[in-house]
């Protein structure tokens, strides 16, 4: 600040014990944290945006829907109630369908993989103090894997492969661990265990534009479903490089052509210099509801990793070539994504992914029968269900759903018994009046087909 005269409008937020200069034999002292803004008016909207922030922290929301929890018994790393595991599974079934669709094969490899493999990767040298490293029953060193590209390479070098058979997409969501400090840890954000929607992707030099241009419009499509806007960032060569700079200006000028082309001249930040040694990047950030910046997916180009490996092609000459590695994540992984909209969305997820879609609920126990037959029809329909049957108020089940954020309630009295209809309360709507099951049903199948929020 130029001078204190800045500071107007003051708030405190919080205190703390804090020994001085961070050594406990020294006097403890008191912390205080406060936020100021030259005007009123911003300090309010703050603090209305600090609220809105807690009440959507995905930590909070995933134990109170029913999501996931973390346990001191595996700091970092996720337990997946049901629900949760119900949602991350429908989220991976999308995600999947649509890269077949785009010519990716998914794989599978090892968990575990010798130091023989990370040396060559160059991540014992670099990565080690992140990884979780230990011996097996013959005295070998092993390491969880914190990245899944070592074994996408092994599946491209594991054949002869040609010119014709490229660009190969190999993706795969195997769970990755890295030995995060305990104090960086964060909910879903920071996590040690994790899937990637991770793929390694092997192209010629002439396919970097064509195949950067199919991944952004994959990003694009996906993060569309969810609504979710985004700004792409291309980190170029920093100074201390590696490889020919014939081919890091090729890709760069291929990169910001294809930028161009998608977001349109200038519509895109470049970060000259930001690159990694073995390759030019894309970052895909998002802005949430309340404005706040996340990173979802990096495009990486990888002119190294295959050079280290000795990977090859046969060129339309008959000769050996290398094959350029394109590493990328979309979601960046499926539990900071889940993350990420469980905040997004403040736990109202659309109704494609809401783990249970509909709650079926009898006014008192003369329709019970009724309900469960409701109930039933909806499951023979594909639709997540559930069935509130238990003795207690109607006004009592409603409120408890709707804190579950559950899009649709069919509320079953003696009348919707009598005509075969369901009194239909939506979440977004509130009471839409009584329907028809069969048009119910037809309603709901269409608005999870269109991937409506
Ligand atoms: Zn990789």
């Amino acid at each position: 600040m130029p001078s204190t005269g800045c500071v107007k409008a003051v708030k405190l937020l919080s205190s703390s014990g804090a020994y001085w200069r961070g050594d406990e034999h020294n006097k403890m002292l008191q912390r205080i944290y406060g936020i100021s803004f030259p005007k009123a008016s911003e300090l309010e909207e703050y603090l209305q945006k600090l609220e809105e922030a807690k009440q959507r922290d995905h930590r909070k929301l995933g134990k109170e829907l029913d999501l996931f929890f973390f346990d001191e018994t595996a700091p970092g790393m996720a337990y997946w109630m049901p629900k949760g595991f119900k949602m991350m599974n429908l989220l991976i079934a999308f995600w999947r369908k649509e890269h077949e669709k785009r010519g990716y094969q998914e794989f599978s490899g090892p968990q575990l993989n010798s130091s023989e493999l990370w040396k060559i990767s160059g991540h014992w040298d670099h990565y080690k103090e992140d990884m979780f490293v230990l011996t097996d029953t013959d005295g070998k060193e092993q390491a969880l894997k914190p990245m899944n590209c070592p074994n996408a390479i092994k599946i491209f070098a594991s054949k002869l492969r040609s010119y014709k058979d490229l660009p190969m997409r190999f993706n795969d969501i195997d769970v990755i661990h890295r030995n995060e400090k305990s104090g960086q840890l964060n909910g879903l954000f920071r996590v040690r265990m994790f899937r990637q929607d991770d793929s390694h992707n092997f192209i010629t030099e002439d396919q970097i534009g064509s195949e950067i241009k199919d991944i952004i419009e994959i990003a694009k499509y996906l993060y569309g479903i969810f609504g979710l806007e985004f700004e792409l960032t291309l980190s170029t060569r920093p100074d201390d490089y590696m490889g020919e700079i014939e081919l890091w200006d090729k890709a760069e000028e291929n990169l910001k052509q294809v930028l161009g082309e998608l977001c349109g001249e200038g519509q895109y930040r470049i970060n000259e210099g930001d690159g990694a040694f073995y390759g030019p990047k894309i970052d895909i950030k998002m802005k949430d509801c309340l404005g706040r910046e996340w990173q979802m997916g990096t495009v990486q180009v990888d002119f190294q990793l295959p050079l280290r490996f000795h990977l090859s092609y046969i060129d339309s000459n008959g000769e050996k070539k290398t094959p350029i590695l394109i590493h990328r994540a979309l979601f960046g992984s499926f539990e900071r994504f889940i993350g990420i909209i469980t905040e997004h969305f403040a736990g109202a997820f659309p109704i494609w992914l809401a783990p249970v879609q509909v709650k079926v609920m009898p006014i008192s126990d003369a329709q019970a029968e009724y309900a469960k037959d409701v109930f039933e029809k909806l499951q023979e329909a594909g639709i997540r269900a559930e069935l509130d049957d238990r003795q207690e108020k109607i006004g009592y089940k409603i409120r408890e759903a709707q804190l579950q954020k559950i899009p649709y309630m069919l509320i079953l009295g003696e009348k919707e018994a009598q005509s075969g209809s369901v009194g239909v309360r939506s979440r977004k709507q509130g009471d839409i009046g009584a329907m028809n099951l069969d048009e119910f049903i037809e309603k709901t199948k269409n608005e999870i087909e269109n991937f409506e929020r």
